[in-house]
């Protein structure tokens, strides 16, 4: 009965970051304040109420529409938020968690990676709706990562010269990155994609990353399949063109979420 109770909450609390990460995912390309500013109707710029803010239930009561103009609001956002919670309870789920004992390095691993999945979410939406990784949320995603690094190499100590050679290599990329930037003052899809990996590596670790990306590959190779199935134009599209542009951080991302999760409940 309690366990339930915290399941419950823990997909509540899902609910709410998903809820957070569509709003940063519209809100951060524009430049938009994502903390203070209120929410708004993106029609008719209606500002929210407090009751509109609560992720699945209000849409449901609005009846998935703006309480001022009337405006239809997009399934994919409850769709989103609901995702989200099943997210965190799985991830919550696969760490397996023994309540009469929980240790302060399990509480505190579980916030990291809490960041850690955050910022992901975020990254993959942008990815997903413009192809572009954007640059704020990765350079989080990084801090995140490194203070990860920091923090295991701290309460672990066993073998601190891997981590000082991933930071090493971490500090290198970032240099060229920083080069690459001022030369062509944008920054560079591959490059983005490097240090994305960096702090897939950070988290999940080695082995689990390379699993991330053939599975990765499997998922696009399934949904390009499938597309190609169940759409005549767009086979015809794919073939005549023979050249695709994928959100590859998008994908990489719903791999590398769901791989941490499968090899939690295998292995732990
Ligand atoms: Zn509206």
């Amino acid at each position: 009965m309690e366990i339930g109770i915290i399941y419950g909450l823990v997909f509540i609390i899902g609910t709410l970051f998903g809820s957070f990460f569509t709003l940063a995912v519209y809100r951060i390309p524009e430049g938009l304040d994502i903390l203070h500013e209120h929410s708004f109707c993106p029609n008719c710029g209606g500002k929210l109420k407090a009751r509109d803010l609560i992720p699945v239930l209000s849409y449901i009561v609005l009846g998935g529409k703006c309480r001022y103009c009337g405006k239809k609001i997009r399934i994919r956002y409850l769709i989103l938020e609901i995702l989200s919670g099943i997210v965190f309870l799985l991830f919550f789920l696969s760490l397996k968690f023994d309540f009469t004992y929980i240790t302060k390095y399990q509480v505190i691993n579980f916030i990291f990676f809490i960041l850690y999945f955050a910022g992901l979410f975020i990254i993959a939406g942008i990815d997903k709706e413009r192809k572009t990784i954007q640059k704020e949320v990765l350079v989080y995603e990084m801090i995140v990562s490194i203070l990860f690094m920091v923090y295991v190499c701290i309460s672990r100590a066993k073998v601190i010269y891997t981590y000082i050679i991933y930071l090493a290599f971490f500090a290198i990329v970032l240099l060229i990155d920083i080069l690459i930037i001022r030369k062509n003052l944008k920054s560079n899809y591959t490059m983005s994609m490097i240090e994305l990996a960096l702090c897939m590596i950070a988290f999940s670790g080695t082995e689990r990353f390379y699993y991330s990306v053939a599975f990765c590959f499997i998922y696009i190779a399934l949904e390009r399949i499938i597309l190609m199935i169940k759409d005549k134009e767009k086979r015809k599209s794919i073939i005549n063109t023979g050249k695709i542009e994928l959100p590859m951080g998008y994908y990489l991302i719903i791999s590398n979420i769901f791989l941490n999760i499968l090899c939690n409940f295998l292995l732990n």
